[in-house]
């Protein structure tokens, strides 16, 4: 509890000359609203009472006097109502970016287990929920204690008894409405979620639609929305009954504060107590400190949401990112490129036994090519994701031109790395901001050089726009051949010393693939390339072919030599060269 508040308190730093004149402000527009009735009684006890001609010219003080107060407090409350709001913005927008950037951090593993979603809730509603608490939570704790505390020592001074009676009505009153309050938003929770769950619902739809209509599935699909449209619906109407009965009960109670006042007060009058003026000036203070008790029972709830959002916020700054550089990491300079794996081991999930590599030993020289082949699921992909540290092995030792990687900082090590992968990733935006992608300070001449070697130049220059050419929603406006050889113009940009193709072109049919072959020839040269290949006339020129079975290395050599052992590999190729010929 202390931690999170110190760590909450520690986002005002930057705004505590802000901080402190609202609540300096807010302290200025208690005092002139509670100024008013104390001004009024006093004018009526003594000023009104007067000669005509002295009441005519006390009039001009008291216009400009009450003028200089409305002026302060109407400065006071734009102050509040501006820089306050604004300070809750600014530091709104410190908590996301400071998430942000711990997102960003986190590695692979932690992506593992989260979803997007939740992740990207917590950035947009919760953030929101703990500003809107860090601007309003202190003012309004403030003004309310001010106005209700002022409010009740007035009225004690002028008849304690009175005084008394509505303060138990008060009391009362605070109990109900916080009562009824915790209900209200208890449904407001509720409609959030049921809010959120169309959310996803609908963006399951969207996202999917493609198969939603070929399927001729929209009868199911419009059956689940309306089912979580209905029951946001019914979140809703719950909601507002609770929110009537809130209201309405305040409204009551309000009116009893008022009839306690004449009848009681009504009382004391009879008994010579109490003046009738004094009594009026009762009325005024229940007018100031009514709507501060609605004030404050928001505040209560209000702290709840914000300060449990800002405690699953501080929840996800906490975790430490796995993978980050170690203390006396360098920077490595990529010379050669030459990768050597030294008995690794690893799993996936440290508390469990599953191992899903098991002492994997191998080295690729400077420039040459290493090819992975054998079932799927066998750890192939594990194998690439470890060298650009991914993940981290388990044990064993992962060397790069006689470097462990462990001891390069990250940076350097995933720049001389390239990747082209199955999935191709494009980010919204233009073909040439997506090729830039890999090598942002790229200039034109060489975007274009990187878009030729990956032969898509020619087919972006046949589109409308060229390169300004929009990508549309992760691609979908490009074929899956396309795609590839974008990501591979991004590649070449990049000009990593080392290169991983991971079943790059497993997805493509053989005519876009034998296209990309080329290319891929051409980003290979001149690099350390590790090639995963599910057809292997691809791979049959790699220096090395090993073949991966369970997290094991089954078998070793040239394609020659595979051959010649007659064992996995050769079976595999038969198969294969079977097909091929039946095509
Ligand atoms: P391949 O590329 O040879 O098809 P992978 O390296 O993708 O095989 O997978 C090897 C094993 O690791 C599989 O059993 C797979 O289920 C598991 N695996 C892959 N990725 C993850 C992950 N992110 N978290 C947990 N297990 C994984
Ligand atoms: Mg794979």
């Amino acid at each position: 509890m202390n931690y999170v508040l110190r760590r909450f308190i520690a986002y005002y730093k930057p705004y505590k000359k802000i901080f402190f004149f609202d609540l300096f402000c807010a302290t200025v527009i208690s005092l002139v609203d509670l100024a008013f009735p104390q001004i009024l009684r006093y004018l009526n006890a003594t000023l009104y009472l007067d000669s005509k001609e002295v009441i005519y010219k006390s009039l001009g003080f008291l216009f400009v006097g009450l003028l200089i107060m409305y002026i302060i407090r109407a400065a006071c409350r734009y102050y509040v109502s501006a820089q306050g709001h604004i300070m809750g913005a600014y530091m709104e927008r410190d908590m996301r970016q400071d998430l942000f950037e711990h997102y960003e951090k986190l590695s692979f593993s932690y992506y593992d287990k989260h979803d997007t979603g939740t992740m990207m809730a917590k950035l947009v509603s919760d953030l929101f929920d703990i500003c809107e608490f860090a601007h309003h939570g202190p003012e309004n704790l403030f003004i309310s204690i001010l106005k209700i505390a002022g409010s009740f020592i007035c009225l004690f001074m002028i008849h304690a008894q009175l005084a008394f009676y509505l303060f138990i009505v008060t009391c009362i009153m605070i109990v109900f409405s916080y009562r009824q309050n915790r209900k209200m938003h208890a449904t407001f929770l509720d409609n959030r979620k049921k809010i959120g769950n169309i959310n996803s619902t609908l963006q399951d739809t969207l996202a999917g639609i493609r198969v939603v209509q070929s399927y001729t599935n929209e009868e199911i699909e419009k059956e689940k929305f309306t089912r979580s449209n209905n029951k946001f619906l019914s979140s809703k109407i719950h909601n507002y009954t609770v929110m009537g009965s809130f209201y309405s009960g305040n409204n009551f109670f309000q009116g009893l504060l008022y009839l306690v006042t004449l009848v009681v007060g009504g009382y004391y009058i009879a008994n010579g107590s109490l003046q009738p003026v004094a009594l009026a000036t009762f009325a005024l203070y229940i007018n100031i400190f009514v709507s501060p008790i609605e004030i404050l029972v928001e505040f209560a709830e209000m702290f709840q949401k914000g300060f449990s959002g800002f405690q699953r916020f501080i929840e996800v700054m906490d975790i430490e990112p796995d993978i980050v550089d170690a203390k006396h990491a360098k920077v490595y300079t990529a010379e050669k490129g030459k990768v050597e794996y030294k008995h690794v081991n690893f799993t996936y999930d440290e508390g469990s036994n599953h191992k899903v590599l098991k002492d994997i030993s191998f080295t690729i020289e400077a420039g040459k090519s290493i090819a992975f082949v054998g079932p799927s699921g066998g750890g192939k992909t594990t194998i690439c994701s470890l060298l650009p540290r991914f993940y981290d092995v388990t044990s064993g030792e992962i060397i790069v031109d006689g470097m462990n990687i462990k001891d390069m900082t990250l940076r350097s090590l995933r720049e001389s790395i390239g990747i082209v992968q199955q999935d191709v990733y494009l980010f919204q935006g233009t073909i040439r901001e997506n090729i830039a992608y890999g090598n942002p300070l790229a200039s034109e001449e060489e975007i274009i050089d990187a878009a030729k070697k990956a032969n898509i130049h020619d087919y972006i220059m046949s589109l409308e726009a060229g390169y300004d050419s929009y990508v549309g929603e992760r691609g979908s406006r490009l074929s899956g051949g396309q795609k590839q050889r974008i990501s591979i113009a991004r590649v070449f940009l990049k000009n990593p010393k080392i290169l991983i193709l991971d079943e790059a072109t497993s997805a493509l049919d053989n005519e876009s693939e034998r296209y990309i072959q080329k290319s891929l020839e051409k980003l290979s040269e001149n690099r350390t390339t590790i090639t995963i290949a599910h057809r292997l006339s691809t791979i049959k020129n790699a220096d090395e072919i090993i073949v991966i079975q369970e997290g094991e290395i089954a078998e070793r050599g040239s394609h020659e030599e595979l051959l010649k052992e007659n064992g996995v590999y050769a079976n595999y190729y038969r198969l294969q060269f079977q097909n091929e010929e039946l095509n």
